[in-house]
């Protein structure tokens, strides 16, 4: 592990060893120690980067890519991020199949980072040929020598939080964490870093986020997909209408439902209360430790870790917008519960 006081040989050396930030004010209503894994501290702003890398060299090292190969993904914008930079430092081409959900800040990011974009339509079933799965497995077969990330159904994915996100846990805990908290949207991250940290204490507890409109806390709790749970919502990258196989149920104790606007006002309240600059599902994330906490969850001592995904800046259209807040009704409803943690702050 390189230090940030030396040279590094170019942006790739940064991925992972991110910072786990005391939480001192957000949560102190609640009994437990609240510590956060920034993964905006990666060099491209989110987790992604991890599996992104992580992903490319195992299939260098089988021989599968070389460079001037092509690299295809299907993403909400962070993974699309993490593999155009990968792309450009070790020279590939990257072609990305993006959700119109996805924010116009995002994309011309990507556009930025190289990468060839495709807009697909969000509200479309995921076996829809417009779908930004279809479209991306059609790219793959149409470009020779082209290789498909796959981020929902890799294995890879979850090795990659298995191998880097776990262990780093363990070690900046000192092996006394009691509750991992962290997103589902592949499930990469909460399976491969459950896993990692079961197999040093069984009795960690791991709770998944979800968000309503998607299959996973229901598919959890029966493993039963039901399409009745489906509906659109707000938050990008929490949630899923599919099941990925690249989550690992079995190293989940729960998961909770996070609302689009508690999720937007709780994410605000991040900023506000610790100077932390963090994504909607950062948000959404803490608005489950909340919801946990006010349902008696946490007791004295508990060393509870919450995985904040990504960077503030890539919502600077939306839940960082007042326009955009206003637009979706946020501000018309008294949040009471929001509203008493912001007094509670003061
Ligand atoms: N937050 C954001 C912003 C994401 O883009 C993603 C990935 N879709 C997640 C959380 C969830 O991470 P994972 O895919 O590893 O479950």
């Amino acid at each position: 592990m390189k230090h940030r006081n030396q040279v590094f040989d170019n942006v790739l050396d940064l991925v992972g060893n991110t910072p786990l930030i005391k939480l001192n004010k957000i949560a102190s209503k609640f009994k437990g120690n609240f510590y956060a894994k920034v993964e905006s501290f990666n060099p491209g702003h989110s987790s992604k980067d991890r599996i992104a890398l992580y992903i490319i060299e195992q299939a260098e090292k089988k021989g599968i890519l070389t460079p001037g190969d092509t690299i295809i993904e299907t993403t909400s914008g962070n993974t699309g991020f993490s593999i155009a930079m990968v792309s450009i430092i070790k020279g590939y081409d990257c072609v990305l199949a993006v959700s119109s959900k996805s924010s116009a800040d995002k994309i011309d990011m990507l556009k930025t980072m190289g990468a060839k974009v495709y807009v697909c339509p969000a509200h479309v079933s995921a076996d829809d040929p417009r779908s930004y799965y279809q479209v991306a497995k059609r790219l793959h077969e149409e470009i020779k020598g082209s290789v498909y990330i796959n981020q929902y159904f890799n294995e890879l994915n979850i090795d990659a939080h298995y191998k880097s996100t776990g262990p780093e846990i363990w070690k900046q805990t000192e092996g006394k964490i009691t509750h991992l908290v962290a997103c589902s949207g592949t499930g990469g991250t909460i399976s491969g870093t459950a896993r990692y940290l079961k197999e040093q204490n069984p009795k960690i507890k791991v709770i998944g986020v979800d968000a309503f409109g998607s299959v996973i806390k229901k598919y959890h709790e029966t493993r039963e997909f039901d399409e009745k749970e489906i509906y659109p919502y707000r938050i990008e990258g929490l949630g899923k209408n599919l099941i990925p196989s690249a989550t690992d149920f079995d190293v989940v104790d729960e998961f909770v439902k996070v609302t689009d606007e508690e999720s937007a006002h709780t994410a605000r309240l991040i900023a506000k209360s610790e100077g932390l600059f963090v994504g909607y599902t950062s948000g959404a994330a803490m608005q489950a430790i909340m919801q946990l906490g006010e349902g008696g969850e946490f007791k004295e001592g508990d060393n509870i870790v919450i995985i904040f995904p990504d960077h503030g800046s890539r919502y600077m259209s939306k839940v960082y917008s007042d326009k955009w807040m206003t637009e979706q009704g946020f501000f018309d409803s008294k949040n009471e519960a929001a509203a008493q943690r912001i007094q509670y702050i003061k």
